[in-house]
């Protein structure tokens, strides 16, 4: 096998193509060498596949003849060699693995210096200081990241030789002093590592590159990984490449550039640069960096060279660049270039601005609609549709970003006290181990929801996503301890502030400064286009459960309501005593009284849902959680019965809570099973809700009414549900003239209605994908536990490449959709077909249902312009 390309390699195919093989750095440096002619220092790419043969089974054997080949190339095509005593090759060592990664090693500098050569690079440059500056500069940075020294230690030996020679600055330091300095790095890595500092040039690079190979696997490119779902497979590149040198005087220098502006989109050139400095320089801002703008003055041909070069690199990748460059004595060198990244904002901006031609003459291009949606990601959107932190704070906890944007509150630590302090006027932060019904008024009145435990369809995150409520679940490192919490050595007490950041998952103490987001007019262009592409092809509903959940939602382009979960209608403070009352009803007429009570007021809920969505299919779907969830925790109940004693009516609570109770409530008394039980319950919602239509009807409005059942396992107990609604509709619409058309279908969440799909078809207009609960079951993971403890560890270790709360496990689950859809349609040809689990809002999740022949995806409204760009990509 071939390990080893010079950057000048011909390879067949284009080398931004090769991107697997050399790495995103080795494939571009490639590409600006051998394609598009720019100067760029030669080099050559170790690949990944040397990497993944070295995870494998060590360093590979046959690689050191081609790396020694290689070395002789470029040692040629320089006219100077490694380790040389008049005139040495120095090279620098880069990582660069497909996706670039923070966390692994990045670069050793100056490599092949030593004894000797440092003598050459003095004669040469005609500056002792310069070579031994470089020397100190590649001994310290070596025995760092290659041999494991510690780098504070040569640091402090920096800062001696800073005070006995009384410089003011590293640059102050005499030449001699830096001598001494390397003999004294030198002895400092031996006694650090056990080992002498390598002299043959050969050596240090095989030491390089083998830490390259094994930075892969540190932890935090392994954490890195894990949060950017990057496959721990892949391996890493290495890149050596000839140094040239922008710190050997005042007509050198060094600089990053953007094509465009990468914060604003604006088309114009940008960047930093500093004189007579190395690249590691600006990155540190050890020194105040100069803007691109005044290098016109500074080096005004050097200048004009590299705008062209931006102009050619804009062409030819046809998009924005971010570059590296050195200057050496007036000459211009490209160290990089990469797709630059870009805030949200300038990637809209981009993208429009790009479908309208850039340049002038042969220069000009342009790119057309369908790609300029291919460059914008859920990540852009979240940004502009959300606020966002605009500093960086410390953080004290992480857990998953369950709903995004970013909060800013008082800690409080129970809904009542978080709602009395709202009612104060304060910005509140409900913390929580977990949510329930009973904490709703207090999540409705939180800038920010944090939980200690739950994952990503947890009750929290799932509340806190329908109404764009930042929310942070899952934070196992907070022990909440009555009214304060404590991470780590922090305490955080009641009306102390924190801040939420609902994408990262970030928790920080103290108060951070946010940005409003506001939406830049290309936001609705793109999605303009992207609502062409996928129209016909695949819907956008959302999921809602209020009138204004609904108006936000159709605000924001989603077509219909895909999922309304009726329970959280019953959890307002004003209607959990009702049902309270029907779950302790002891009497039918009791029952039946609280039970056409709660008709009255889901009546009226119902009308503001379908008026929010006139014309559009609603789908309400009956209810769903197990009843003991509307009743008090049994465990407080206790605790209050031990110290005060309970009342009349609580301990008629606890009874019918302890009756009700179930240990696996999650496999227990929910959905169509709960009708079953109590169709009483199932008959006053159908009524209500026939009742809201009815009373739209005559307000000459359209409602569109979608009957769903929850939770279904066998064509039976569906047929069974489907009657009693039948009867309702029926009755409802007796001797009616131009009867509505209303339709009855069911979710598909347990494993075996998937594979029995074609069965329940028998007694369903449609079908609607319960991704949570088809999760949950298929793994076998509790949907409310699993996450925050247990995986981390699988995706850790590898176990599971994503958490398939979060995007839809492609294999197993994915197949059971596939198998559904199949299945149900060879039943009924044209069964309508949607999913309204979290799932629907993730942008792969979407293109795997699409792919799946579903007509809808249905998610949370914030998320609704998301997936209308998805939708659209994934039609793409
Ligand atoms: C689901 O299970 O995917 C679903 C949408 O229902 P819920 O989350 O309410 O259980
Ligand atoms: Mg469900």
């Amino acid at each position: 096998m071939r390990y080893v390309y010079s950057f000048d390699h011909k390879h067949r195919r284009p080398p931004m193509e090769h991107k697997d093989l050399l790495g995103g750095k080795g494939a571009n440096l490639a590409e600006m060498s051998s394609v598009l002619k720019l100067p760029v220092p030669p080099g050559f790419t170790v690949t990944t596949d040397a990497c993944r043969a070295y995870m494998e089974s060590g360093w590979p054997s046959d690689i050191d003849d081609e790396i020694a080949r290689h070395v002789a190339e470029l040692e040629a095509t320089m006219g100077r060699s490694l380790g040389d005593a008049n005139d040495p090759l120095l090279v620098s060592v880069r990582s660069g693995a497909r996706i670039s990664m923070p966390g692994m090693m990045d670069t050793v500098l100056n490599l092949g210096l030593n004894d000797k050569s440092v003598k050459g690079l003095a004669k040469v440059t005609g500056s002792k200081r310069f070579a031994y500056d470089s020397y100190r500069r590649f001994i310290a940075m070596y025995a760092n990241v290659v041999m494991g020294a510690d780098a504070d230690a040569f640091e402090a030996r920096l800062a001696d030789a800073r005070s006995a020679t009384g410089a003011a600055t590293d640059a102050d330091i005499p030449a001699d002093a830096l001598v001494s300095l390397c003999t004294d790095y030198k002895k400092l890595a031996k006694e650090q590592t056990g080992k002498a500092f390598p002299q043959d040039p050969y050596k240090q690079l095989r030491g390089a590159i083998e830490a390259v190979f094994a930075s892969w696997n540190g932890a935090r490119a392994v954490a890195y990984r894990v949060r950017e779902n990057i496959e721990h497979t892949l391996g890493t590149a290495v890149n050596v490449q000839t140094m040239v040198f922008g710190n050997r005087d005042e007509r050198s220098g060094t600089g990053v550039g953007f094509t465009r502006n990468a914060s604003t989109g604006e088309n114009k050139p940008y960047g930093d640069f500093l004189v007579n400095a190395q690249g590691e320089d600006v990155v540190a801002g050890i020194r105040n960096t100069q803007n691109l703008d005044d290098m016109k003055e500074v080096f005004p041909e050097v200048y004009d060279e590299l705008l062209d070069i931006f102009v050619r690199l804009e062409r030819h990748y046809t998009d924005m660049c971010d570059t590296e460059f050195t200057i050496e004595q007036g000459k211009l060198w490209m160290l990089q270039t990469r797709i630059g990244k870009r805030t949200g904002v300038a990637a809209l901006k981009m993208a429009v601005d790009m479908t309208k031609g850039t340049g002038k003459g042969a220069d000009r291009w342009k790119i057309t609609r369908e790609e300029a949606l291919q460059r914008v990601t859920a990540d852009h959107l979240d940004a502009v549709l959300h606020p966002q932190f605009d500093t960086s704070g410390e953080v004290v906890a992480t857990g998953l970003g369950a709903s995004p944007g970013a909060a800013v509150g008082a800690v409080y630590f129970n809904a009542d006290d978080a709602a009395d302090a709202a009612d104060r006027g304060e910005e509140v932060i409900l913390v929580r181990n977990e949510t329930s019904p009973e904490d709703v008024h207090g999540m409705m009145v939180a800038e920010g929801i944090l939980t200690v435990r739950g994952g990503l369809v947890s009750h929290a995150a799932v509340v806190a996503r329908g109404w764009g409520t930042p929310a942070v679940v899952g934070a196992e490192a907070i022990k909440i301890d009555g009214k304060q919490f404590t991470v780590g050595s922090v305490t955080v007490r009641e009306g102390d502030v924190i801040s939420l950041d609902g994408s990262t998952g970030e928790v920080v103490v103290g108060a951070m400064h946010t940005a409003d987001a506001e939406p830049p007019e290309e936001f609705e262009i793109l999605l303009g286009w992207a609502d062409k592409v996928r129209k016909g092809k695949l819907a956008v509903r959302a999921n809602a459960d209020s009138g204004d959940d609904a108006a936000n939602a159709r605000r924001l382009g989603a077509e219909g309501i895909g999922l309304c979960r009726t329970e959280h209608m019953f959890l307002a403070p004003d209607r959990l005593p009702v049902v309270r009352r029907m779950i302790l009803a002891d009497t039918e007429e009791e029952e039946a009284a609280a039970l056409d009570e709660l008709r009255t007021v889901q009546q009226a809920d119902f009308e503001e849902v379908l008026e929010a969505m006139d014309g559009l299919p609603v789908t309400i779907r009956l209810l769903d959680p197990p009843l003991h969830e509307f009743l008090p925790s049994v465990e407080e109940l206790k605790i209050k019965q031990a110290s005060g004693g309970l009342s009349d009516q609580e301990r008629r609570e606890l009874a019918a809570a302890e009756a009700w109770s179930e240990h696996n409530p999650m496999l227990g008394t929910r959905g169509v099973r709960l009708g079953v039980i109590k169709p009483g319950l199932y008959a006053m919602q159908v009524r209500a809700l026939l009742d809201a239509a009815a009373a739209l009807r005559k307000r000459k409005k359209h409602p569109i009414v979608e009957i769903m059942i929850p939770l279904t396992v066998t064509r039976e107990e569906l047929a069974l549900a489907r009657s009693w609604v039948q009867t309702e509709v029926d009755s409802a619409l007796k001797g009616m003239k131009n009867k509505p058309d209303i339709t009855i279908g069911t979710m598909i969440e347990t494993p075996r209605a998937a594979v029995r799909a074609d069965e329940i078809a028998e007694a369903a207009d449609f079908f609607s994908f319960g991704t949570n609960d088809l999760t949950q079951l298929t793994f076998g993971f509790s949907r409310d536990d699993v996450e925050s403890r247990m995986m981390p560890a699988y995706l850790d270790q590898g176990l599971l490449k994503r958490n398939p709360f979060d995007t839809i496990d492609q294999t197993g689950v994915g197949d059971l959709v596939r198998l559904g859809v199949e299945r149900g349609r060879s039943t009924k040809k044209k069964l309508k077909m949607g999913v309204c689990g979290e799932h629907g809002g993730d942008p792969e999740s979407i293109d795997l249902f699409y792919r799946a022949g579903l007509d809808y995806v249905s998610c949370s409204p914030y998320r609704v312009p998301i997936a209308r760009l998805s939708a659209a990509q994934a039609v793409i």
